[in-house]
């Protein structure tokens, strides 16, 4: 897949009429916004196209109206907020059809830096099918499509695909092009060593993504309740630790991957147990280390222990690319964090360019505090691993190349 895409500073749009599909997919409460770091994430290429004398139209999804009109899903607010942070008028158009006399009036009458909302993109079911009408709908408002949208990116929508193949030009915003410039050429060009840490809960949902980064990778780190079906693919007693039985082959052929292709294939050779898992999953926990070869038929390895941290702490100082995607235990307890903790902070101290993969890592990072000292954090959970994954995502297909 070709990552090299026409951006929003190659294209002229002075004059112009350019659509630009954001995620402005923020979480509502009684018709407020609660969280707008997405509108704000969005500004610097809504900016530019201002600044450049472009007419701008907006679009984007909010929730999941399942192609009706759900008042209660409306980008009204979206509107209104965003108003506030441009320091200008931005226009509602109010259509149920997304697309409709509202819309059309207003992009008839719009002058050079002015702009415009769409309604939810999600009101028209053709959406998230991909259908023709609504494509050719959002194409019939522009002359230039801008995709600013990395969250959506692994989906082949009409307000991403669709209308990019009815345009001549498909250029990406800033936000989509960070995502590419880190996690799309980590992947594909790492600067050397590259150590990719994976985590989190279950191996089967990161089958792919093991097998990919094992390709790319020199050293792959895993750690997470997913360790467990490795530990005990080679032999180990795991005790009650998270396991999947189905997965104890491709564990397996994995490790015997690494060894054939020469690469580091770190597991954790101690673990924090307990012997019963916390309810609720912050309560006080009474935590036993254990050696991986050592532990006790009764107990649940909830993190990786400290000679394990120490293990991955030191395989990051020598990296110069760091990728990683899911936790080391059960961060949300205080006393099952330690193990994710310690590797957020290696990650922090290097030099080497850091990139978390989204969803709960991402969360995981912020939430510890060490979110401004990583080089990118990744704002699509779904559209990250798939990039993890070496998948060709239809959203970042779709732009135009360079
Ligand atoms: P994303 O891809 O969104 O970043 P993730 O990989 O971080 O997601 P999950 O695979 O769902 O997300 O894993 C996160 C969950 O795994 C956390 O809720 C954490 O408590 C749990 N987890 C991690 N280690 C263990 C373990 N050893 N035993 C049980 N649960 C664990």
């Amino acid at each position: 897949m070709s990552l090299n895409k026409v951006s929003v500073d190659d294209i002229d749009v002075k004059g112009k009429r350019v659509l630009c599909r954001c995620d402005f997919n923020v979480p509502l409460k009684e018709g407020k916004i609660t969280d707008e770091n997405r509108l704000v994430a969005a500004l610097p290429t809504i900016k530019k196209l201002i600044a450049d004398g472009g007419k701008v139209i907006l679009c984007s999804h909010l929730g999941k109206p399942k192609g009706e009109p759900k008042p209660e899903l409306s980008l009204a607010p979206v509107a209104a907020r965003l108003s506030e942070l441009l320091g200008q008028e931005v226009k509602f158009a109010a259509d149920p059809e997304a697309v409709g006399p509202n819309a059309k009036a207003a992009v008839e009458a719009m002058k050079d830096g002015e702009v415009i909302l769409l309604e939810n993109t999600r009101y028209r079911a053709e959406e998230t099918k991909n259908g023709e009408a609504f494509s050719k709908d959002l194409a019939s408002l522009c002359d230039i499509f801008v995709n600013d949208a990395f969250g959506t990116a692994h989906r082949a929508h009409c307000s991403n695909v669709g209308v990019s193949s009815l345009v001549d030009t498909a250029a990406v915003g800033y936000l989509m092009q960070k995502e590419i410039d880190f996690l799309g050429n980590a992947v594909e060009n790492p600067v050397r060593p590259f150590v990719a840490i994976l985590g989190g809960a279950k191996v089967a949902d990161k089958l792919n993504v093991i097998s990919n980064l094992l390709e790319k990778c020199d050293t792959l780190i895993i750690g997470g309740g997913m360790a467990y079906t490795f530990l005990k693919a080679q032999g180990y007693e795991i005790g009650k630790s998270l396991v999947d039985d189905t997965k104890l082959d491709y564990c397996k052929e994995m490790i015997a991957k690494a060894d054939k292709l020469g690469k580091k294939l770190l597991l954790p050779v101690d673990s924090a147990t307990i012997t019963e898992f916390p309810n609720p999953i912050d309560a006080p926990v009474e935590v036993e280390m254990y050696d991986s070869d050592k532990m006790p038929a009764d107990r649940e390895g909830c993190d990786i222990g400290p000679k394990t941290a120490e293990l991955f702490a030191e395989a990051v100082k020598s990296a110069k690319t760091v990728v990683w995607n899911g936790p080391m235990g059960v961060f949300e307890n205080p006393t099952l964090a330690k193990g994710t903790i310690a590797v957020a902070k290696a990650l922090a101290e290097t030099d080497a360019t850091t990139i978390i993969g989204g969803g709960d890592s991402a969360a995981a990072v912020n939430q510890l505090g060490f979110g401004d000292k990583m080089s990118h954090i990744s704002t699509g959970g779904g559209a990250s691993l798939e990039f993890l994954e070496g998948k060709e995502l239809p959203g970042v297909a779709a732009a135009t190349d360079k």
